[in-house]
């Protein structure tokens, strides 16, 4: 019964998450240093622009098994629907900022499109010939994984 569902609550907005783990202090402790590192996820953008993991409130939901901790974490997201749980939304949304970003480089450059996952510059006839190169897939790849771990 080491399990714990716990929940991470901003105090000046309505906004919580719903996190899993068999060691809390741990757990918490690991987020404070991602969110320090700058890792990008909704949820540590989210608590590095609201005042950092001193300005959230933890509080343990419930203890369970350890091999039953994804069951009860799906659970009470579905029970309580904590704002910052969306994964795929917001990573659409990030999606959708990269080809934002792409298509704003290419006008101020003029024929210039910037690749965000390789940090180059290329024209525009070259790029989706670069698209296709290894390292580029192997950059991009890179990057997704970076997205997904949370
Ligand atoms: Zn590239």
């Amino acid at each position: 019964m080491n399990g714990i569902i716990y929940k991470l609550k901003c105090k000046s907005t309505d906004d919580f998450y719903i996190g899993s783990t068999k060691n809390l202090n741990k757990a918490l402790q690991n987020i404070k240093c991602l969110v320090k590192q700058g890792r990008n996820t909704p949820l540590f953008d989210f608590i590095r622009n609201n005042g950092g993991m001193d300005n959230f409130e933890k509080s343990i939901i419930l203890y369970c098994d350890n091999d039953k901790l994804d069951n009860f974490k799906q659970q009470q997201i579905n029970l309580l629907n904590p704002s910052l749980n969306i994964r795929i939304p917001l990573q659409t949304r990030r999606e959708y900022n990269i080809k934002n970003r792409e298509k704003h480089n290419a006008y101020k450059r003029g024929r210039k499109i910037e690749c965000i996952y390789c940090n180059k510059i290329y024209a525009r006839d070259s790029i989706n010939r670069h698209y296709k190169t290894k390292k580029h897939l192997i950059n991009k790849a890179k990057h997704e994984i970076k997205i997904i771990v949370v």
